[in-house]
């Protein structure tokens, strides 16, 4: 990695390596967060769980999977950039432009919270961690609050299938 770093910096030169190497960890973070997000969709599949919709950009904060029909979407969160509290951790180099950036990250994640539950959709957000090491009993946290959502909007299911622009995407 350090190799193709230096090759691939402006100039070729050392200036700004440690920096940049800090830029080139969180690239490495965010592919370890796309495989998790793969992961979970391929255990979506093992446990039947159907009707969802990946990363839609017409709703708010383009969430990882829409469920439509339960008014439930779910957001991966990488570790590292949404700050997790066990795993995350301000770069020590550059420091105050890392944590300005983690930081609006957060702030945003709350915001898109807020704008989705006024929506009226439930939000889930899953550490990458936890869906590493326990993919399992996230899937059937998943499971139990889809259940719930679907059993509460079955009874509405006959006049929101009329509605063919729903009011959720925002
Ligand atoms: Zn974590």
């Amino acid at each position: 990695v350090e190799t193709l770093l230096r090759m691939t910096l402006p100039g070729g030169g050392f200036a700004g390596v440690r920096a940049d190497r800090s830029a080139a960890m969180a690239a490495v973070k965010g592919r370890n967060n796309r495989s998790t997000e793969w992961r979970l969709r391929g255990a979506l599949v093992a446990a039947g769980i159907s009707g969802w919709y990946v990363r839609r950009r017409d709703v708010v904060g383009a969430p990882d999977f829409v469920f439509v029909d339960a008014r439930l979407v779910i957001f991966v969160d990488g570790c590292y950039w949404h700050g997790c509290p066990r795993c995350g951790h301000y770069p020590a180099t550059r420091a105050s432009f890392w944590r300005a950036k983690l930081d609006g990250n957060r702030r945003r994640d709350r915001r898109n919270n807020r704008r989705l539950r006024r929506a009226g959709f439930a939000v889930l957000r899953y550490w990458e961690h936890e869906l590493r090491e326990d993919i399992r009993g996230c899937v059937a946290h998943l499971r139990a609050a889809l259940r719930r959502r679907r059993a509460m909007r079955d009874p509405l299911r006959e006049s929101a299938s009329r509605d063919h622009r729903p009011s959720m995407f925002v």
